[in-house]
């Protein structure tokens, strides 16, 4: 081994970023930890053609060999559990006063898979406001021409027109609640928050809601009092929001339960805790959607979920607040028999 190869060796182990140096003689000569992960252990000491194999990254190599001094390209991973997306800049190396080739690999995978997400979600806000205003734009041309003189359908005409737009402010409060709780994730929530006091509110303030739908609200709780550090109009909006859903999605249970008890010692919090479960006795929710639930915009059933009045957004906001309180979410449910939502959040 001459020093220059000892030197480049070693350089290369301290790289975090996957390299490789392909020598004078088109053979690997050395290749790092990061890189072994993505073409192999044995690749060193094997010509770059047969190592690398990707046509885009051998024509970089090419061109370094014939004279260029740098070139970039893409090159596509599949991992273990993913396929990754790097970008490779291939420069050219002078080793013992020959050229070589100094590939390194910046994993791009994490930033376009961010910006994937951000292009699905303007989609979706965009398609979900779309949606409602086409019908509001409808239904003003009806007004305006056809049902002119017509007041019965003119009401009619209004009433749906209101319950569009009443749709529409809903979507735009859930995202900006969800862009808040976004913003405030990394904060710690330093209210003292009787949790059974605002249990018990909530109540209160979904009884009418539960009337209409035939549903029995029952409360249960073992004290009356259990204190917690928390965003009280979070934790409001927690509860809400599930008792909300119970009551939308499981109706023909005829009852919703909110429970709240202490916990002794959580094993995955390595704390005590506050448990609050919401449970219906509805139709439940197959075992494959249950994963996805908290995901933004996502539905079990898009139409009934537009007619009961839902966004897509309340279970997402629900998730981002448990997490910011460092608490868990658990969702069991039985097809026919129901649905219970757990949260458990840490006492300090
Ligand atoms: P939405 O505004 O549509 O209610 P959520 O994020 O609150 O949005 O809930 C997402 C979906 O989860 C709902 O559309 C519904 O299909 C399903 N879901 C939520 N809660 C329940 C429940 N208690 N029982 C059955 N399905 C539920």
């Amino acid at each position: 081994m001459t020093h220059a190869d000892f030197d480049t060796d070693s350089l290369i182990r301290s790289f975090p970023l996957a390299s490789v140096i392909v020598g004078p003689g088109e053979r690997i000569i050395a290749a790092n930890e990061p890189a072994h992960r993505l073409f192999g252990e044995d690749s060193v000491g094997r010509h770059y053609i047969t190592a690398l194999r990707q046509p885009a990254l051998l024509d970089a190599i090419e061109a370094i060999y014939r004279g260029a001094e740098r070139k970039v390209t893409q090159y596509l991973g599949r991992e273990t559990d993913r396929d990754t997306r790097y970008e490779v800049t291939v420069a050219a190396l002078t080793i013992n006063g020959n050229r070589g080739v100094m590939l390194t690999f910046v994993d791009q995978t994490a930033i376009e898979d961010a910006e994937k997400m951000r292009r699905d979600f303007v989609a979706n806000v965009s398609h979900e406001l779309k949606t409602p205003l086409t019908a509001m734009m409808g239904f003003l041309e009806t007004l305006r021409g056809p049902a002119k003189d017509d007041a019965k359908a003119r009401e009619r005409f209004l009433s749906i027109m209101e319950s569009e737009a009443e749709r529409m402010s809903s979507l735009v409060d859930d995202l900006l609640s969800l862009s808040k709780v976004e913003e405030n994730e990394r904060i710690r929530p330093m209210e003292t928050v009787n949790v059974i006091g605002l249990a018990d509110s909530t109540i209160r303030a979904m009884e009418p809601v539960a009337t209409a739908a035939n549903v029995e609200l029952v409360p249960k709780f073992r004290t009356e009092h259990l204190i917690l550090q928390a965003d009280e109009r979070q934790l409001q909006q927690v509860m809400s929001n599930l008792v909300e859903n119970a009551i939308k999605y499981g109706a023909s249970g005829g009852v919703v339960e909110l429970s709240v008890s202490d916990v002794e010692y959580v094993p995955q919090l390595r704390a005590r805790g506050i448990s609050i479960e919401v449970r219906d006795y509805g139709e439940g929710i197959a075992e494959h959607h249950i994963p996805r639930l908290t995901e933004r915009f996502y539905r079990i059933d898009t139409h009934r979920s537009r007619e009961v009045g839902g966004t897509g957004l309340g279970l997402a906001i629900v998730k981002h607040i448990v997490n910011r309180h460092r608490g868990r979410l658990r969702v069991t449910s039985r097809l026919g028999e129901g649905t219970a939502f757990t949260i458990i959040l840490p006492v300090d």
